[in-house]
């Protein structure tokens, strides 16, 4: 790459580097590597064009990080997980419009409390499925996604109990499949009703 003429010192003399750049938090640090354009005669930093957004972006994600916070790209994945739309976690989360949608661009990071309450659906569909009826949200491929975590779920839960009981020496296959499709049925939903209470 050629030279270009610094703006600082007029010499022609500044070139694109990759280099360390430290960002502080709360008495935190952590290093980011971006590119900027350096002047190796009067040692002058500048960004410039898509380097300024590029840097943006590594100080709010190294920003979050030091703040315990799910990256925006983790966002994305909890929300496509249970194929919900930028818009449904808005309703969900009780938020202003865009606001998911900036969180998840990443130079806005989400509140603590807001963490807190991702975390908690990341970790729990039938919450997220309550959340989501509970905000009126309507989305066919959500509701299809958890229909198909319940499933899932449910046979995981029956599987456990027929090895139960297996072991328990239940010897008759039909005896065994009616009272693990009961259990199973029980495990699911009653986990969801411990959560609503
Ligand atoms: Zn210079």
């Amino acid at each position: 790459m050629t030279a270009e003429r610094c703006l600082e010192c007029g010499e022609t003399a500044v070139e694109e580097r990759v280099a360390p750049f430290v960002v502080e938090r709360g008495g935190k640090t952590a290093t980011i590597q971006d590119r900027r354009m350096v002047c190796s005669a009067c040692g002058n930093v500048s960004y410039r064009g898509a380097q300024v957004s590029a840097h943006e972006l590594a100080v709010a994600e190294a920003v979050r990080e030091m703040d315990g916070l799910l990256s925006a790209r983790e966002l994305a994945a909890i929300r496509d997980k249970y194929r919900l739309k930028q818009t449904d976690m808005e309703q969900m989360l009780s938020t202003g419009p865009k606001t998911w949608t900036r969180w998840e661009r990443g130079k806005v990071p989400q509140s603590k409390a807001a963490d807190r309450f991702i975390r908690a659906i990341a970790g729990d569909p039938y919450l997220a499925r309550r959340l989501m009826r509970a905000a009126g949200v309507v989305n066919a491929e959500a509701e299809a996604m958890f229909a198909e975590i319940e499933r899932d779920a449910r046979r995981v839960a029956e599987a456990m109990v027929r090895a139960e009981l297996r072991q328990q020496g239940f010897l008759d296959d039909e005896r065994v499949g009616r009272i693990a499709t009961a259990k199973a049925f029980e495990a699911v939903h009653g986990g969801m009703e411990a959560k609503a209470a």
